[in-house]
C-alpha cells in the first residue's frame, strides 16, 4: 500500500498545522507496515533513521495523524492498537480471539447497517474503521471436536 505524501503535506498545511519531518517519517513508517502496525513496530522502523525520536514522540504523532484522518486504529483486542494509512474509503475487519486472524469485512455491508442505524435511531456512525470480535471459521469447527 503506498500512499500520497504530498496530498497529505498540503492537506495538513491547508489546516493549518506544520508538516515536520517527523510527521512524515511516522507517516512513512505507517505506510511501509503495508498494513495493521503497532506503535511499536513504527517506532523501531523510525528509530532505524533517526534514533533520535523516541516512543512518546511516535504515540503523540499517531494520535495527532488519527485525529487528522490520516491513520486509522483499531484495539484488535488485549489492548493492542493498530495503526494503518486511512484509505479512500472506509475499511473494516472481523477479528478472530482464538487464532487472532484479521479478515476484511465488505464496507457495503458495514454501511447498510449504518444506514439502518441512522433509520432507527437518527443516529450517524462515523466509524470508519470497524473491528468486529468473534470467532473465524476454522476456530469454531475446532470448538465442534
Ligand atoms: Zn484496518
Ligand atoms: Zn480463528
Amino acid at each position: 500500500m503506498s500512499h500520497q505524501r504530498w496530498d497529505f503535506t498540503s492537506l495538513l498545511r491547508k489546516r493549518g498545522f506544520r508538516v515536520t519531518p517527523q510527521r512524515l517519517m511516522i507517516l512513512d513508517a505507517v505506510c511501509e507496515g503495508g498494513g495493521h502496525t503497532t506503535a511499536e513496530e513504527v517506532y523501531h522502523r523510525v528509530q532505524a533513521k533517526s534514533p533520535f525520536i523516541n516512543l512518546a514522540t511516535v504515540y503523540r504523532t499517531l494520535d495527532f495523524l488519527h485525529d487528522q484522518r490520516l491513520v486509522v486504529a483499531a484495539n484488535v483486542g488485549s489492548g493492542r492498537m493498530v495503526y494503518e494509512i486511512a484509505g479512500d474509503t472506509p475499511h473494516h475487519h472481523l477479528v478472530c480471539q482464538d487464532c487472532g486472524k484479521i479478515e476484511a469485512l465488505a464496507n457495503e455491508l458495514v454501511q447498510g447497517m449504518y444506514g439502518e442505524i441512522k433509520n432507527r435511531y437518527f443516529f450517524t456512525v462515523n466509524e470508519d474503521h470497524l473491528v468486529m470480535f468473534g470467532l473465524c471459521k476454522s476456530c469454531q469447527s475446532e470448538k465442534e471436536k
